[in-house]
């Protein structure tokens, strides 16, 4: 099994290379953003209380966040492995995920954290709520809160995976193709021969 992590702000392209590396591996692409904007649509008890801290550019609980995705990887069976875009978001959650995986003898096989200046990041929300994509992007105040919460928990969460040298740290300016190409260099590096 092939587990990858995308770590990253919010406007850093986790989404997009998440899809591809997914598509590149074979492996299944889960995304706890998605995740809730799908239990919001549907107006679930789930999508009501993660609405609340949507809105505001906050996390959703760890525990609520970690049950969801351990559910969702459940319901994956005969699966190559998975991307995780998103998840972890905290120590907690990085914790929770290694601790779920280690019950099928699996573990993560590198943490990417795509690095991109504040700037950027503005910028390049801004066009994605011009674009419409996203609800959650048309309120510059709850874009800046996204980014700040992102920031919050993202030493220790590094540090974790740093600490067990997983982490890779990868410029995510730059052409969407020569981004991935780095990435799947990377993964290839690290996958066993
Ligand atoms: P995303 O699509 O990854 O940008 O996530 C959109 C929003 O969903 C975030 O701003 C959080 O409010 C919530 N969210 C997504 N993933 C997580 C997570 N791992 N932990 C807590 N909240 C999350």
């Amino acid at each position: 099994m092939i587990h990858l992590v995308l770590l990253g702000p919010p406007g850093a392209g986790k989404g997009t290379q998440a899809e591809r590396l997914a598509a590149h591996y074979g492996l299944e692409h889960l995304s706890t953003g998605a995740m809730f904007r799908h239990h919001i649509g549907r107006q679930t008890r789930l999508g009501r209380l993660a609405k609340g801290y949507m809105d505001k550019g906050r996390l959703v609980p760890d525990e609520l966040t970690t049950d969801m995705l351990k559910e969702a990887v459940s319901r994956h069976v005969d699966v190559k492995g998975f991307v995780f875009d998103g998840f972890p978001r905290t120590l907690a959650q990085a914790s929770a995920l290694d601790d779920f995986l280690d019950q099928s003898g699996a573990c993560v096989l590198k943490a990417l954290s795509l690095e991109v200046a504040d700037a950027d990041l503005l910028a390049r929300l801004r066009k994605r709520a011009r674009e419409g994509a996203r609800i959650d992007d048309s309120d510059e105040r709850v874009i800046r809160d996204r980014i700040a919460a992102y920031y919050e928990k993202r030493a220790p969460l590094v540090g974790y995976y740093r600490g067990r040298d997983k982490l890779e740290s990868i410029d995510g300016t730059g052409s969407i193709d020569a981004i991935s190409a780095h990435l799947i260099r990377i993964v290839d590096r690290a996958l066993p021969c």
